[in-house]
C-alpha cells in the first residue's frame, strides 16, 4: 500500500516510472493478478489520480474530499436530527449558509486588519492585506527553498495548481531587486475580488420544494386492534361459549 500511495505522491513523469517500476518489481511476481489490475482498472486515470498530472491544473490546493466531508458534518450539526419536513431542512441549510459567512467574513476581516507576524516580511510588502495568510504561507514554504540553491529544475506544478509565484519566480524577482507583486497571485486568494458576487451576502432561490403528499398505506390502520392472530400464537382457541353470538350460530348451522 506504501509503494502504490508513492506512486499515486509522485511529483515528475521520472518520479512516478521510478515507483512504478518499484511496485512492479515488488509485486509483479507474487501478486500479478493486483499489478495488472492496478495498471489496467486504475493509473487509466492517472490523469485524475496522480499528483504529477493532477498539479497541471487549478485546484488551489483541494486535492482530496476532506473539505466536502467536513461541511456534511457540520450541516448534520445543524439538523441535529434524520427526521423532518422539507421547509425545516432547508430554513436550517439557510441558517447554517448566513452563519458561516458571516463567520467568514469576521474571519477574513481580522486577517486583512492584523497579518500574522510569520508572514510579515519585506518581500510580501506589496502583498500585506491584499492577501490571505494561508496563500502567503505557501509562497514563505517557497521562499524558504532559496535557502538550499540551487534549485532543481522548474516543474511548475506548484503556480499551475496553486495560482501562486514558486521559489524560481521568488528567485527572479530577488536577482531583479523587487519584491512579489500583487499581479503574481491569482485573484482566488486576493481579499478583494472584483466579481462582487462572490463576496456578496447568501441568497438563496425562491422556495420551490412543497412538502411531499401523505400517502395513505394500505392495510390496517396502526393500532388496530382488529389483529389476526399468529400463527405461531401460544393462546388457546376460545371455547363454544366464548365465541360471539354470531359466530356460535354460524358454527351450529354447519354441525
Ligand atoms: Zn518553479
Amino acid at each position: 500500500m506504501a509503494i502504490w500511495t508513492s506512486v499515486l505522491a509522485a511529483g515528475s513523469r521520472i518520479e512516478f516510472d521510478q515507483q512504478w517500476d518499484i511496485l512492479f518489481d515488488t509485486y509483479g511476481t507474487s501478486y500479478e493478478a493486483l499489478v495488472w489490475y492496478l495498471k489496467d482498472i486504475w493509473l487509466v486515470f492517472k490523469w485524475n489520480l496522480v499528483r504529477f498530472w493532477v498539479d497541471q491544473n487549478l485546484h488551489f490546493g483541494n486535492r482530496a474530499t476532506s473539505r466536502v466531508e467536513g461541511a456534511h458534518s457540520t450541516l448534520k450539526c445543524y439538523l441535529q436530527v434524520s427526521t423532518g419536513n422539507l421547509t425545516g431542512l432547508l430554513d436550517r441549510i439557510q441558517l447554517m449558509l448566513e452563519n458561516k459567512h458571516v463567520e467568514h467574513e469576521v474571519e477574513l476581516d481580522r486577517a486583512r486588519q492584523r497579518a500574522p507576524h510569520d508572514v510579515n516580511i519585506p518581500i510580501f510588502a506589496e502583498l500585506i492585506g491584499k492577501v490571505t495568510p494561508y496563500a502567503l504561507r505557501k509562497i514563505l514554504v517557497q521562499y524558504q527553498r532559496l535557502s538550499t540553491l540551487p534549485l532543481p529544475r522548474c516543474s511548475t506544478a506548484f503556480t499551475s495548481s496553486m495560482g501562486l509565484p514558486c521559489a524560481h519566480i521568488i528567485q527572479d524577482r530577488r536577482q531583479q531587486k523587487e519584491d512579489i507583486h500583487l499581479s503574481d497571485i491569482h485573484l482566488h486568494w486576493h481579499f478583494t475580488r472584483p466579481d462582487p458576487n462572490t463576496l456578496g451576502a447568501v441568497e438563496l432561490g425562491p422556495l420551490l420544494v412543497r412538502e411531499p403528499a401523505i400517502v395513505k398505506p394500505k392495510g390496517r390502520p396502526p393500532g388496530s386492534k382488529n389483529k389476526l392472530k399468529p400463527a405461531s400464537s401460544t393462546t388457546r382457541n376460545p371455547s363454544f361459549f366464548e365465541l360471539p353470538t354470531r359466530r356460535r350460530q354460524g358454527l351450529r348451522r354447519q354441525v
